[in-house]
């Protein structure tokens, strides 16, 4: 940390709110500072970044844990699902 001289007190914690591109719902994603990231990142490719620990990022779109169980049904497991799968996979689901 740099540009800030404390003499008490600490950041405990930060929690990014995420909203999940399939079904909405909305999470949060608590960032570790202990974790060692490329120098170029940005705090929201953290965010994305972690937001994996908690579903999946897949074909472009940020995924909750039931949207990914969803997709990685319909997908070969060897892989992550394309834009175009992500997006029939999840209109299916909710046009049921
Ligand atoms: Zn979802």
């Amino acid at each position: 940390m740099s540009g800030y001289k404390i003499v008490s007190g600490s950041v405990d914690s930060i929690t990014a709110r995420v909203m999940c591109g399939g079904c909405g719902q909305r999470f949060n994603v608590d960032l570790d500072e202990a974790r060692k990231l490329p120098r170029d990142w940005s705090l929201w490719d953290e965010v994305v970044d972690c937001a994996r620990s908690l579903g999946s990022v897949q074909g472009e779109h940020i995924l909750c844990r039931e949207c990914t169980s969803k997709v990685d049904a319909g997908v070969p497991e060897d892989r992550n699902a394309t834009r175009a799968e992500v997006e029939a996979i999840l209109s299916r689901e909710s046009a049921r």
